[in-house]
């Protein structure tokens, strides 16, 4: 499972971040993840407890925000939601009943809502 490596860089940059800091310990990591990611925050959490014993995240604990996916459209610069139930209302191409596509037909980049980032992060 991806998991596995997306927790480890997870946890190493949070380590990173916190001796940087001067600090000791992590308390809570707040984590932002996508809805349009296949990251399952559930084996998150699995490898996190495996991989935090012995270091300064030791007694952290995880906290997740959903993210949903923005795509913008390159050409006319619009930006919808979409979700893995579909389309959202909200600001989509109104002209594209198309998942993803919009009526530009220049394709659309995702501008948020695919990965796994630290939002913030406590330490003691
Ligand atoms: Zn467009």
């Amino acid at each position: 499972m991806h998991e596995l490596s997306i927790t480890r860089s997870m946890l190493d940059l949070a380590l990173a971040e916190t001796k940087s800091h001067g600090a000791k310990r992590i308390s809570r990591i707040r984590l932002l993840l996508g809805e349009g990611g296949s990251v399952v925050p559930d084996s998150v959490r699995f490898y996190f407890d495996l991989m935090k014993k012995d270091t300064a995240a030791a007694e952290a604990e995880l906290e997740f925000t959903t993210v949903p996916v923005r795509i913008r459209c390159p050409k006319c610069g619009k930006e919808w939601g979409t979700s893995p139930k579909g389309l959202s209302p909200d600001g989509g191409c109104p002209q594209n009943p198309f998942e993803g596509m919009c009526a530009c037909n220049a394709g659309g980049e995702v501008i948020s809502g695919q990965e796994l980032v630290i939002e913030s992060i406590d330490v003691d």
